[in-house]
């Protein structure tokens, strides 16, 4: 996340949220970014460890979330 941005909480409760999103979510399924650090919650924890993440759809402006906190653009797996 960018200085001046709202910090998405890093919390249990925050990632089962994600991943109702994240979990179903193409792009998460097409590079098996579960199977990489940190697995959820990318605009709290950082874009994925994967070595490489094509980007076929995101479900983050369907997630509360991303409401709740003013997000913009989403694919938090594959961006800083
Ligand atoms: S905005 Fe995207 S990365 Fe963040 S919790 Fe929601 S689905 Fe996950
Ligand atoms: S951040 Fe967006 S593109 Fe990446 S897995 Fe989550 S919903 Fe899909």
């Amino acid at each position: 996340m960018k200085s001046g941005e709202i910090k998405v909480e890093d919390t249990e409760a925050n990632r089962q949220i994600c991943m109702k999103y994240c979990g179903s979510c193409p792009t998460y399924k097409h590079n098996s970014l579960g199977k990489s650090e940190p697995g959820a919650l990318f605009c709290a924890r950082g874009k994925s460890c994967a070595p490489s993440v094509k980007e076929v759809n995101c479900y983050c402006p369907a997630c509360e979330i991303f409401d709740k906190n003013n997000l913009a653009i989403g694919r938090f797996c594959d961006r800083d």
